[in-house]
């Protein structure tokens, strides 16, 4: 019994070490994989997405491997203030006047990488464009 709930605790370990080892956006924040970076620090990574969905689009991350808003737990307050702060100041970096922020949650939610990350789009022309473009992941 003793052994069985030790077995189960040091694979669950590993299983967890396995999915940020494998995670791409674990690997970008840790520059294992090369992106277009427009900003980072010790806790947040903003990079271009590599199949946009709008004229200009980024993603915002937490360097800290969190798997989705679903998985988001108290601690992780001050980190999501912090990327939606973010997108905001890159926002304005990158002189857009109107924009959308996305968060997809799960398959369901057209969430296909397992890290947290937020879609910052705009760039459209007109009006009548931003209707027009499907949100990120819904589109795939
Ligand atoms: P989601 O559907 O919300 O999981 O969005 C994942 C986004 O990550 C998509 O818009 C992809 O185009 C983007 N993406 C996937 N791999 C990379 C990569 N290596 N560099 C930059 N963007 C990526
Ligand atoms: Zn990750």
């Amino acid at each position: 019994m003793v052994n069985n709930g030790f077995k189960t605790t040091i694979h669950d370990s590993l299983f967890i070490i396995q999915i940020y080892m494998d995670c791409i956006f674990c690997k970008i924040g840790k520059k294992e994989v090369s992106s277009d970076i427009l900003y980072e620090d010790d806790g947040v990574m903003v990079f271009k997405d590599a199949q946009p969905s709008a004229p200009v689009h980024y993603l915002i991350i937490p360097k800290e491997h969190i798997q989705s808003i679903a998985h988001l737990e108290g601690n992780h307050r001050d980190v999501l203030a912090k990327i939606i702060y973010k997108a905001k100041e890159s926002a304005e970096k990158l002189n857009l006047k109107g924009y959308k922020l996305v968060f997809n949650v799960g398959r369901e939610g057209g969430q296909v990488i397992d890290h947290l990350h937020l879609h910052l789009l705009g760039g459209w022309a007109k009006e009548e464009d931003v209707g027009a473009m499907p949100g990120p992941g819904l589109d795939k």
